[in-house]
């Protein structure tokens, strides 16, 4: 289990256990030192929200650019952005693009 304190704050163990994730106000879980007792909760906070293809997006919707930039969006090919811009009819990068052309409802993929 991927633990943000990694280990004990009291003996510095790293044996230590995680119970389950409590959903009140907060989000959190009780975690127990396995070594010498010591009992704490670790309080999660909202980390970042990603669309159905786990592309990570803004409070607006917009994507943000992948950690792997030859990622692609699957309902708007590279391809389809590069005869694009072949055609001199934009200068946006790839990611600029899709988000365009999610603004644009009238946008449908090129068959070509
Ligand atoms: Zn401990």
């Amino acid at each position: 289990m991927n633990k943000p304190f990694f280990h004990c704050p009291n003996c510095k163990s790293k044996d230590i256990t995680g119970g389950n994730i409590e959903i009140d106000v907060d989000v959190w879980q009780e975690v127990t030192c396995e070594k010498c007792g010591y009992e704490w909760n670790e309080i999660y906070l909202f980390s970042h929200a990603e669309n159905e293809n786990g592309n990570e997006i803004d409070k607006d919707g917009k994507i943000l650019p992948p950690l792997d930039p030859w990622e692609e969006d699957p309902k708007y090919p590279r391809a389809d952005w590069q005869y694009i811009v072949g055609n001199g009819d934009t200068n946006l990068g790839y990611w600029d693009w899709v988000n365009s052309c999610k603004e644009d409802s009238e946008y449908s993929p090129l068959k070509a």
